[in-house]
């Protein structure tokens, strides 16, 4: 059988949880992240420094576990960071591009753990694409990076609960948005709500945003739905329907999120009779949320043990953690259910190729996905359908594929790189 180590692609909570399980079953174990450190997207590390920006004591402790059980097997885990996994070639080897090395390599390693967690997705309204908005989570991204919030009035808006934890961290930085505006009603979901009362830890943190957002006087408006930005001097005028009663804002900064979806534009997907075997783990596999993946970690290490030949650990307890988080992730969505909003026609849907909703209507309404991509130039640009690929398939009520089967490089890679490729394989 194949010696070398168990690839692990994704430093998040799922993939080091992963890499930790592997490496303390004796298994020597390569961890993939293309990020400068480990962390994945709740524990970002900050660029430079102490991190500033405030988060609940239960991940903070979850991380440093983990992180002391990555330490504790040190010598059996390399750790690759600045590598970016750019999807497996047409011989079956797994490509990398080592951007601190300035090449690329190839490598086939004896089990493969993908665990890239998920895409932010959003609905889309006239101006979305304007300087001044961006998506939350790239907003906290550069929040947790720098420790320091955006200058100027802020508005959150969309759904899920990312948008609190936003708020609230946004408030602590020192500059609490205007408001928070969630498309979803959760007070006309009492069942929901009682299911969702019923998980102490998550609500227990929904409680400390809820009280920072009180605290900073941030309103939290429910059924509020964005139905146009526009340029306005340095900043936004964001139009705002809330019932029957239309609204502007004007603002600096526009942060929208609709929530997550697995990453899985390229992943090569797991397949019964590979002669490697894959596995996806976390948020790319199922967005359950930051508890779920340090299980799906360890459930996707267990099972990649099981599929090698060796170990074979009782893996209930984890299936009903991942369970009640199921549970738990669908009592969220009913309790911020929305009706969904048509975008004006003129609404930009493809960023990368500036492709609308007038473009993609005028396609023929039995287009297939691959005419959407080849004749319509949707999911063309440098993000392949990873970010409008969930529109379309809302809009459309049909997924975007990506490229069948998935092409590489998943990421632009540079040709000099590419000239430089190298044969690391550990048989
Ligand atoms: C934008 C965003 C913000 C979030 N904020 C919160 C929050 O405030 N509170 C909360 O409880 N939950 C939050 N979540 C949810 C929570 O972060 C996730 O449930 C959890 O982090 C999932 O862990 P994961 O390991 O599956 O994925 P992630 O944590 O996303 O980790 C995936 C890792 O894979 C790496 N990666 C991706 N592609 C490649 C590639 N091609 N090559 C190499 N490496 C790659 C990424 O850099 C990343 O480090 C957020 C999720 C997102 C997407």
């Amino acid at each position: 059988m194949h010696k070398g180590p168990v690839l692990v692609v994704g430093g998040g909570p799922a993939g080091a949880s992963a890499a930790a399980a592997i490496a303390e079953a004796g298994l020597p174990v390569m961890l993939v992240e293309q990020r400068d450190q480990l962390g994945g997207a709740i524990h970002r590390q900050p660029a430079a420094g102490e991190n500033h920006v405030w988060r609940p004591a239960r991940h903070r402790r979850n991380w440093t576990e983990l992180t002391a059980r990555l330490r504790g097997s040190a010598e059996r885990i390399e750790v690759r960071t600045q590598t970016v996994f750019l999807g497996v070639d047409g011989e079956g080897r797994f490509l990398f591009d080592d951007r601190r090395a300035g090449h690329v390599f190839a490598h086939r390693p004896r089990g493969a753990i993908i665990a890239v967690g998920a895409v932010e997705t959003i609905c889309p309204f006239p101006g979305w694409e304007l300087p001044g908005v961006m998506t939350a989570g790239g907003a906290q991204v550069l929040l947790k990076e720098t420790g320091r919030p955006p200058e100027g009035p802020i508005l959150v808006a969309g759904s899920g609960p990312l948008l609190p934890a936003l708020a609230a961290q946004l408030a602590k930085a020192g500059n609490p948005p205007v408001a928070v505006l969630e498309r979803g009603r959760p007070w006309r979901a009492a069942r929901a709500l009682a299911r969702l009362a019923a998980s102490w830890a998550p609500m227990a943190e929904a409680a400390a945003y809820a009280a920072t957002l009180a605290i900073s006087r941030v309103p939290y408006r429910c059924g509020a739905v964005v139905t146009r930005a526009e340029p306005d001097g340095p900043g936004l005028k964001v139009g705002i329907r809330v019932g029957e009663t239309q609204d502007t804002l004007r603002v600096r900064h526009l942060l929208i999120h609709d929530g997550i979806a697995p990453n899985r534009t390229g992943i090569p997907l797991p397949a019964p009779d590979a002669a490697v075997p894959v596995l996806l783990a976390g948020d790319g596999r199922e967005a359950l949320g930051a508890d779920a993946a340090l299980l799906d970690g360890r459930r996707a290490a267990m099972q990649m043990l099981a599929r090698l030949g060796l170990a074979g650990t009782d893996a209930s307890q984890v299936q009903r953690g991942l369970q009640r988080a199921r549970g738990f992730q669908a009592a969220l969505g009913q309790a911020l259910h929305s009706e969904p909003v048509v975008p004006a026609p003129e609404t930009v849907i493809c960023r990368c190729e500036g492709r609308s909703c007038a473009d993609l209507a005028a396609l023929a309404d039995d287009a297939s996905p691959r005419e959407i991509r080849l004749m319509g130039r949707f999911g063309l640009g440098a993000c392949q359908g990873r970010f409008c690929g969930p529109m379309i398939a809302a809009l459309r009520d049909r997924p975007l594929p990506a490229a069948t089967p998935p092409r590489w490089p998943l990421r632009p890679v540079s040709v000099a790189a590419l000239a430089r490729l190298t044969d690391d394989e550990t048989e």
